[in-house]
């Protein structure tokens, strides 16, 4: 496990997305549900990407996920592993798991939300072991 940090570009906020990372400063990972269709999605969207609805609504989500897929990225400063994280509420999110050790992450493994810090933006939700 290395003790060196990483340090995290601000996200692009836009008004379609605002609303993320205000949840975000707070804690709270939010997601898109359609209300026409019912499907959940992530990234958010004002436009459903299933059914091309705008009666999408903002639903906050569990946090709760397991890992999908996940790469460890060693030829860097400071190590890292990006993922895909499967949500309880069936979204799957491109996302770093982060505060353990690289070497015992594993496919199908419980994790949690977590929010970073960014260079001068809202936090980041990343993922933690459960
Ligand atoms: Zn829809």
């Amino acid at each position: 496990m290395t003790t060196a940090e990483r340090k995290y570009p601000a996200p692009a906020v836009n008004p379609e997305i605002k609303p993320f990372f205000d949840a975000a400063a707070q804690g709270t990972l939010m997601l898109k549900k359609c209300a026409a269709c019912g499907q959940s999605h992530f990234y958010p969207r004002a436009i459903c990407p299933y059914c091309s609805s705008d009666r999408t609504e903002w639903i906050t989500a569990s946090g709760r996920g397991t890992i999908y897929s996940y790469s460890v990225m060693r030829r860097v400063p400071v190590p890292y592993a990006i993922a895909y994280v499967t949500l309880e509420e069936g979204v799957t999110m491109m996302t770093n798991i982060v505060d353990c050790d690289l070497d015992a992450i594993r496919v199908g493994h419980r994790v949690k939300v977590v929010f970073k810090p960014t260079d001068g933006g809202p936090p980041v939700p990343m993922f933690t072991p459960a």
